[in-house]
């Protein structure tokens, strides 16, 4: 029996977007400009067209100035650095993001190094993963805090339970822990070389997976009327030969069934990324601009 409440991404990532846009036109009035977000794409990934078309269009539905950069497949490393600094003192730029993966030949690091902290609207920085674990205002990947807002919005407040977060990446995992912490709960992570899984995550009041493991967690690895987020997007064969369909990291029928709450593939983290980096692009803008920002 299917008894969990499906957590609905799609529609809170819609009422963040909205309420975001609701903010733009009195940000308009005291700075005398709109918000505006610099997408960086190198290459022709097909993935990463689509996220950057997607992005585009979400920013100007907001009502912000979107700015795209699209540079060559061979685009040397020094012209995407330049490129970065010239946004960095573009006035009209608040937030910078620079699609990712980049080709071999550029190295990530030194590029998201390169991003002024206060326009890295995706949290990639150092100084931004810094000011995270010690509590500081900055800013916070999109993903982990949009799990971050599905979680409060089910639960309210998240003091004293337990966490599993599955996955340590710089981009999920390990922020997604140091929000569960800032929360107050106690935190576990675990990785590739955790021992006894299944175990670790029955302990969990709230089960996060960011894995990239199609269906990994078991139904009879999640506590009753535990919380699960799926932040895994894997493409797997379909029921029809050629197709295929998206399934998250949680065999998602199984842990419904005992689950209290959980989030589909799609349609329940996917949507909240975008939604986060408008939100992050209009905190960058207000604080740039020194307007106080709305709730
Ligand atoms: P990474 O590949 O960077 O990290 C995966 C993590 O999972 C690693 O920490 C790895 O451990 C751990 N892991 C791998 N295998 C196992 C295992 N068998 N048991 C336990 N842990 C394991 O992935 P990302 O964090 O970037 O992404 C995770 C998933 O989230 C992917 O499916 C991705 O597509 C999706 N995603 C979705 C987004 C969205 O909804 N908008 C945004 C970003 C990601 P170790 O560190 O030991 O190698």
């Amino acid at each position: 029996m299917n008894g969990a409440e499906i957590i609905d991404g799609k529609a809170y990532a819609a009422g963040l977007r909205a309420r975001v846009a609701a903010a733009v036109p009195a940000f308009r009035v005291a700075a005398g400009r709109a918000p505006g977000l610099a997408v960086v794409l190198v290459g022709e990934d097909p993935a990463s067209q689509v996220y950057v078309r997607s992005k585009h269009k979400a920013t100007v539905e907001a009502g912000m100035e979107s700015f795209e950069h699209r540079l060559p497949a061979t685009a040397s490393e020094m012209e995407l650095l330049d490129l970065v600094e010239r946004l960095n003192a573009d006035d009209r730029v608040d937030g910078i993001l620079v699609q990712l993966p980049l080709p071999s030949h550029i190295d990530e690091k030194r590029v998201i190094a390169t991003i002024d902290p206060d326009k890295d609207v995706d949290g990639f920085h150092v100084v931004n993963a810094g000011r995270l674990a010690v509590g500081e205002a900055g800013y916070v990947p999109c993903t982990p805090l949009g799990c971050l807002m599905l979680l409060k919005d089910r639960l309210g407040d998240l003091s004293g339970l337990a966490a599993v977060v599955i996955g340590r990446s710089n981009i999920v995992g390990k922020p997604m822990a140091a929000l569960l912490l800032a929360e107050n709960c106690t935190v576990t992570v675990a990785h590739s070389r955790t021992r006894d899984l299944a175990d670790v995550v029955r302990r969990a009041d709230i089960v996060v997976a960011a894995v990239g493991r199609p269906e990994m967690v078991k139904g009879d690895w999640i506590r009753h009327g535990a919380t699960v987020i799926d932040v895994g997007i894997n493409r797997v064969p379909g029921a029809e030969p050629g197709k295929t369909r998206l399934v998250g990291d949680v065999a998602f029928a199984e842990a419904a069934a005992v689950a209290g709450a959980i989030t589909p593939v799609p349609g329940g983290v996917g949507p909240m990324t975008i939604a986060v980096l408008l939100r992050n692009t209009l905190v960058a803008a207000h604080r740039r601009a020194g307007v106080a920002l709305p709730e």
